[in-house]
């Protein structure tokens, strides 16, 4: 199998971890901008578009900032990913605010920075508009239920606790316009790291198709289509990643049959992809601190599922490279390992890989998205920093790793 890429070279890597000990995540500037440069010169046909990335992706300042330079908006979907969104002056419609389950202080402050609120179900119009007021700008979001497949990460749409039924969206639409909202938006997210460009067109022609039925039956016209997120990488190598550019192409020729045909230009496209905006331009760095040997061949290293969980919740692949061995034939069998007390803190079972020895450096690929963000203190286990890799080569700490300190920071103990 070919090797992925590094975004830095051994030597490099031996100077960062001299500063920074392991394990951390750190971060590509050079590549995220570039990717998101990328993506907007895909949809630049698209009056207005705008890709809000997902914060809870990547909830790190100085992450959500390189997006707001790039143009990007945000999606969040918690108190904490809006007050980190304020603290950055990022607020107003440059914020899509799509939670479900949702507290009513949430709406409060999604509704106070100006955020476009997007509903996951036809009860909350009531509560929002108990709790917080109606904005003048709604959107909800759509279950397909049958008439859409899903993917292992979601799940099939009917099984999935997210969004509007067809039926309810109907109905939805012409309440809030009763109740006095002025403008409208339509949003689905089906798919979680769905690779097929076939598949995301077809959620465009889906979303499409249901804005031409919802103005014909509620009478309102439907101001943007949020295509969410979902969009995959390839964790693979061998995997294609998405192109952006065929993507856009693709979007417009649907676009240009059945929104522009149909006399509904226009329609302002957004997306709020969080893997595909940051997954690859993250790496976690670990060292091998023991070699084992029973009835398997055990790499365990210093970092555990508490700095990146994929592997162990969803049996996801993370592509591992042992460092300054990428010419050494893969050819032992490692189960690549964390210490936690849980079996299934594994980054890689029966993994291939280069003869491995203790101090080795292993870096674990594509953990930008969704990787420290997920990380948890279980069994004791501290998150780890994050560094950024500058375009110039310097390395910038932009989250240290917890303490000890940190741990206890909640907790009363008890006099002795
Ligand atoms: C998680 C999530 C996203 C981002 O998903 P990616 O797979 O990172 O693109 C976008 N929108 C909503 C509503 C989400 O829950």
């Amino acid at each position: 199998m070919p090797d992925k890429l590094l975004p830095f070279t051994r030597s490099k890597l031996e100077e960062i971890v001299r500063a920074y000990p392991t394990p951390f995540h750190i971060y590509d500037e050079k590549g995220i901008r570039a990717n998101a440069r990328a993506l907007k010169s895909a949809f630049s046909w698209a009056e207005g578009f705008c890709e809000y990335f997902a914060v809870k992706a990547c909830p790190n300042p100085h992450i959500v900032r390189i997006m707001m330079e790039e143009g990007f908006g945000a999606d969040c979907s918690s108190m904490a990913e809006l007050v980190l969104c304020e603290k950055l002056g990022l607020t107003g419609e440059r914020i899509m605010f799509t939670s479900n389950d949702t507290p009513s202080a949430e709406y409060v402050k999604a509704k106070k920075l100006g955020a476009i609120i997007n509903l996951d179900d036809i009860t909350h119009i009531d509560f929002l508009q108990k709790h917080a007021g109606l904005p003048d700008l709604l959107s909800f979001r759509y279950n397909p239920g049958r008439l859409r497949e899903g993917n292992a990460i979601i799940g099939t749409p009917e099984q999935a606790k997210y969004g509007f039924t067809r039926e309810q969206l109907m109905t939805g639409y012409a309440i809030a316009r009763d109740k006095g909202v002025k403008r409208f938006g339509l949003h689905a997210m089906i798919a979680s790291n769905e690779l097929s460009l076939d598949y995301h067109l077809e959620t465009a022609r889906l979303l499409f198709d249901l804005v031409a039925e919802i103005t014909r039956e509620v009478g309102i016209r439907i101001e943007f289509v949020n295509l969410g997120g979902g969009f995959g990488i390839p964790y693979k190598p061998g995997q294609a990643a998405i192109d952006w550019q065929a993507l856009g192409k693709g979007v417009r020729d649907v676009y240009d049959e059945k929104v522009r045909a149909r006399g509904l230009h226009p329609l302002r496209l957004c997306m709020e992809s969080g893997r595909a905006i940051m997954g690859p331009y993250g790496w976690l760095v670990t060292r091998v601190l023991h070699l084992k040997h029973t009835y398997k061949d055990f790499v365990g290293v210093d970092a555990c599922m508490a700095n990146l969980m994929r592997p162990a919740i969803y049996g996801a692949y993370h592509h591992i490279t042992v460092v300054g061995k990428d010419t050494a034939p893969a050819d032992h069998a490692y189960d690549v390992t964390g210490s936690l007390c849980e079996n299934n803190d594994k980054f890689a079972i029966d993994r291939m890989l280069p003869r491995i020895d203790e101090g080795d450096l292993v870096v674990i690929h594509d953990t930008g998205a969704h990787g420290h963000a997920m990380g948890f203190n279980y069994n004791g286990k501290l998150r780890s920093a994050e560094l950024l890799l500058a375009p110039d080569g310097s390395v910038r700490q932009i989250r240290r790793a917890e303490t000890i300190d940190d741990y206890f920071a909640t907790v009363e103990f008890p006099r002795v």
